[in-house]
Parts: C-alpha cells; structure tokens; sequence
C-alpha cells in the first residue's frame, strides 16, 4: 500500500530504529514509548488489522509470535511482557497495517494501562 506509513517503514522510505528483520516481518521501536521496552512487529505483506487475517495470511501471524518469543528470550524479558493489538478505531488502532506492540520493563495493569 503506497500511502500506508508501515508499508514505508518496510520500504526505508521512512527511517525506523530496527529491532528485528527477516523475509516476513519487521520489528522496530516505537517512536512513543509506552514502557521502557516498547517495540513493533509488522509483517511486510499489508494486512489492514487482526480483522483482516485469513487462512491465507495467518502464516504471518504466527510466524510473529514466535520472532516475539525469541526476542523476548533474547532480550531477557523474563520478568514477563506484553503483547497488544489494537483492532478498529475504538480499540485505539491509529495505524492501519496490523502490528503487535511489545512491551515489557514495567508493570502493567488490567484490562487498561
Ligand atoms: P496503534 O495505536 O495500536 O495503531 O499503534 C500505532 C503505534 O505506532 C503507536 O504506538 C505509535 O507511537 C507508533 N508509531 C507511529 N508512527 C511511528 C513511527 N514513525 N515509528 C515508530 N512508531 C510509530
Ligand atoms: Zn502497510
């Protein structure tokens, strides 16, 4: 999608703090922390939200979440984290390219904040 901002992060059009690449998904900081560790995980194939995954797409989704698993290992994370998808505009999605925040560094409660 040419006018998505995520799709251009993806490009390099847009600069990004990289956490994590390969050929299916990138993951990079948020640019407005919510903890002391708060990054993104996108999959380069455009999927507009959780309500747009398929038995054709899904691959990504669950291709990211074993890259969190494996950065949450690798960035010692041990003390647990978060991971939060916003679906729709009353669920706060701003950005309409699925992405999963992952964050963790802080305690968190339940079900906001
Ligand atoms: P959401 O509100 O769930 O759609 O999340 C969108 C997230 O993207 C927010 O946490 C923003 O801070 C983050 N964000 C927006 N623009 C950028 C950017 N250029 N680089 C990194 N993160 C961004
Ligand atoms: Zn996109």
């Amino acid at each position: 999608m040419s006018d998505c901002l995520f799709c251009k992060i993806i490009k390099g059009e847009i600069p990004s703090s990289k956490v994590y690449e390969d050929d299916m998904c990138y993951a990079f900081n948020d640019i407005s922390p919510q903890a002391p560790t708060h990054f993104l995980v996108i999959p380069k194939e455009h999927i507009s939200s959780a309500a747009e995954i398929t038995a054709e797409n899904s691959v990504y989704v669950s291709h990211i979440f074993e890259v969190i698993a494996k950065l949450a290992a690798e960035k010692g994370m041990t003390d647990g984290f978060r991971v939060v998808n916003n679906c729709g505009e009353s669920a706060g999605q701003t950005v309409h390219h699925i992405h999963f925040h992952v964050m963790s560094g802080r305690a968190f409660t339940w079900p906001a904040g």
